[in-house]
């Protein structure tokens, strides 16, 4: 039997999780996870959408919570940029676009509001993006707002195993390891880097590169690069994830992953235990509290007297009853008393995290 003891297990490793891992790591604590497999932030980028109003029902918590997600992401080597009073206009695979005050490094030179002469590329033989159908998107989206942006769609052609049926997926391993690939891309792109100011390619740059190494790629090529969100799982949110859980382990978190949590014991209006789901292993985790962070889909986790949470993000019933003392709930699990996107997942992440500081 494998025995742990922590002060703090947080269930689930998306956005939610990720943040109150990070908010309880930097106040000290010891801390566990428990995960079945990524958050729902990879299937998309890991923007952080229009921040104005959240950040005038909490502005306080709402700073120190961005400020601190913020600084990890750029400790992961992943730096976001942005601010909360900003707002940009990053273009989408399906030709549209989204609103976000901060994006990771690798989206946020997409901006459609200025006037720039825009490449949209696809490659030869990758049937899971059509960069006319986006570029042509892009354009009559680009007009209906009154964007300056111009899209022209471009291909190029990548060494592709005969027969093989290549993807996004495969390209981003490549880059990641392969330096012959990386030489590869760059030579392709060139001529199209000297007609345009700004490249937008579907997810490729990757599934663990860090920063220095797209910063060069795209120095190197002396033109601004802007990845999309591939159809999910999308590569840039991989990488987010990749490089997030790689920076939380080098800093003490603890990762059980790819286990389920099947059930939480409650007693006297304690949680004593959880039980995991691992075949072929006796697994023994103690803590003094415990964040679920598992989603919109696990909230039978907590049983069905759960009606809403208190001021500490502890479940409560109908009546007012809190459910365990030593329990909090966050991110998307509160979908139907708060919001359901990363601007939430993170600030209820922090409050939780500091919630448990302050109640020890
Ligand atoms: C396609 C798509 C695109 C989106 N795009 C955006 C966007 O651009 N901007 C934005 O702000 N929001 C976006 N969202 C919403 C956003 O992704 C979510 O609101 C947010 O990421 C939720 O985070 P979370 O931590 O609450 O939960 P989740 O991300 O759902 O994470 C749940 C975690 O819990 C784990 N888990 C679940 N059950 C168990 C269990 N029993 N045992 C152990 N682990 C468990 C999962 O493996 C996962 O790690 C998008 C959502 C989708 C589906």
């Amino acid at each position: 039997m494998e025995n742990y003891h922590f002060d703090l297990i947080v269930i689930g490793a998306g956005m939610s999780g990720m943040t109150a891992v990070i908010t309880a790591l930097n106040q000290g604590l010891r801390v566990g996870i428990v995960n079945t497999g990524f958050g729902l932030f990879v299937f998309g980028s890991g923007c952080i959408e229009n921040c104005q109003t959240l950040h005038k029902e909490a502005p306080e918590n709402f700073n120190k919570a961005i400020d601190l997600f913020l600084e990890n992401a750029r400790l992961a080597e992943c730096p976001f940029y942005g601010s909360i009073n900003e707002i940009r206009y990053l273009p989408t695979i399906m030709g549209g676009f989204q609103a976000v005050s901060f994006a990771p490094f690798y989206l946020w030179k997409g901006n459609a509001s200025e006037s720039i002469r825009s490449a949209v590329v696809g490659i030869n033989g990758v049937s899971s993006f059509n960069a006319d159908y986006t570029a042509e998107r892009l354009n009559y989206t680009a007009k209906f707002n009154d964007f300056k942006t111009n899209y022209v769609a471009k291909e190029i052609n990548l060494s592709i195993k005969p027969k093989s049926v290549a993807s996004m997926l495969q390209f981003a391993n490549r880059f990641d390891f392969d330096s012959r690939f990386y030489d590869e891309l760059q030579e392709a792109l060139k001529p199209i880097s000297r007609e345009a100011d700004l490249i937008i390619i579907p997810g490729i740059f990757g599934l663990r590169s860090k920063f220095q190494k797209i910063y060069d790629f795209e120095h190197e090529l002396d033109c601004n690069l802007c990845e999309l969100s591939n159809i999910p799982p999308s590569i840039p949110g991989l990488r987010l994830f990749n490089v997030l859980i790689a920076h939380l382990r080098k800093n003490g978190a603890e990762f059980f992953s790819g286990f389920s949590v099947k059930n939480l014991e409650i007693k006297n209006g304690h949680c004593q235990t959880i039980e995991v789901d691992i075949p072929a292993r006796s697994l023994c985790i103690d803590f003094d509290s415990i964040i679920l962070a598992t989603g919109q889909f696990s909230k039978s986790l907590i049983g069905l007297d759960f009606f809403d949470v208190d001021e500490w993000l502890r479940p409560i019933t109908k009546s007012g009853t809190v459910i365990a003392d030593n329990l909090y709930a966050i991110g998307d699990l509160l979908r139907n008393v708060g919001g359901n996107d990363n601007r939430h997942s993170i600030l209820t992440g922090y409050r939780a995290g500091m919630s448990i500081v302050e109640r020890r």
